[in-house]
């Protein structure tokens, strides 16, 4: 059995695709990434990245379960879902959770994107088994042996101890931030003593949002929203009005969570459409005088977190030796 923690970026650009010479690098798709806990499949959002993901996980069989965790119901984290493959195979079980919109329920959000007068196919003609749940910030969710489930956060992070969950359980909490229009989820999955933060879609405070660095302290990698240069969030970018109070962050505002959480790694997410490749590296460079371990995300992105081995201890050297950054991979 693979003992890796594998994070795949499939779109990472935010508020609507950018098809175009000018984004070939970094990629056009909007927000979704893919968790792969071992065997498991976890996708962070369902933006138009996860078209093409869809693609590969039924060309390679792997669209069995599926666990699809939605940040929040803005376009650009749930337009894909209805050209993601899977949800068309009757073989397929997706487990699709998320918050609830601010006036309906989840269930009711995804039901009306997929309206017979927006869209051909309505969710409920999908083949697929699909378990769609609302989730409360007080829930965690857990992937072991006994499937997907959601549990209540009482025991905190002892759970792993505390309920006396397998070494294999994928365990995932949630940090409510209300730093973007109508909240969005913040997840941590946590697998094998492994965790990969998503924070997308939230703007920082002045002097770091302090619940969301508790929230990924020591956190193998960060994703985190970074749409925005300094400028441009000012207003003293010609051409573009000041961002301020959009619910996106700077590349300073996302650095600086990841230096005061302590994260190992730092990938900038969610760029704004209207920048080009060369803008979204300056802005890589930026952060990487902030954050040494900074990268921005691009379409094809890929590290790989080695989790431990509890038969036999790995070094912390060797830990470091096992992430692999694939550039351009
Ligand atoms: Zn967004
Ligand atoms: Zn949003």
């Amino acid at each position: 059995m693979t003992k890796e923690l594998r994070v795949k970026f499939w779109g990472v650009r935010g508020s609507y695709p950018t098809p175009g010479a000018g984004t070939i690098h970094f990629g056009g798709n909007t927000a979704s990434v893919e968790v792969r806990a071992g065997e498991r499949t976890i996708i962070l959002d369902a933006g138009t990245g996860i078209i093409p993901l869809g693609r590969e996980l039924a060309r390679n069989k792997r669209a069995g379960e599926i666990l699809l965790l939605l940040s929040h119901l803005h376009h650009d984290h749930t337009q894909g879902f209805p050209f993601f493959v899977p949800a068309y195979l009757p073989s397929a079980k997706l487990h699709i959770f998320g918050p609830d919109g601010t006036h309906e329920s989840l269930k009711n959000v995804l039901e009306r994107n997929q309206s017979s007068e927006t869209f051909p196919v309505g969710l409920r003609d999908m083949a697929s088994a699909k378990e769609i749940q609302s989730l409360r910030e007080s829930q965690i969710v857990v992937w072991d042996e006994r499937g997907v489930w959601v549990a209540e956060s009482a025991a905190g992070p002892g759970l792993n101890r505390a309920e006396g969950l397998s070494e294999d359980a994928v365990v995932i909490r949630i940090h409510k931030s209300y730093a973007h229009p109508g909240g969005v989820y913040v997840y941590r999955i946590t697998w094998r003593g492994k965790s990969v933060v998503y924070a997308t879609d939230t703007e920082g405070y002045v002097g770091t949002d302090r619940k969301l660095v508790q929230f990924a302290r020591d956190a193998d990698l960060l994703i985190h929203d970074a749409q925005y240069s300094e400028e441009h969030y000012r207003g003293q970018l010609a051409g573009f009005p000041s961002t301020q109070g959009f619910g996106h962050s700077t590349v300073t505002m996302a650095s600086e969570v990841a230096a005061a959480a302590e994260a190992e790694r730092l990938v900038l997410f969610h760029h704004d459409p209207a920048y080009d490749d060369a803008m979204v590296a300056e802005m890589e460079r930026t952060a990487q005088g902030l954050f040494a371990e900074s990268f921005a995300a691009y379409e094809g992105m890929e590290f790989v977190l080695q989790v431990e081995n509890k038969k036999a201890t790995a070094s912390a050297a060797s830990h470091e030796r096992a992430v692999q950054y694939a550039q351009n991979g």
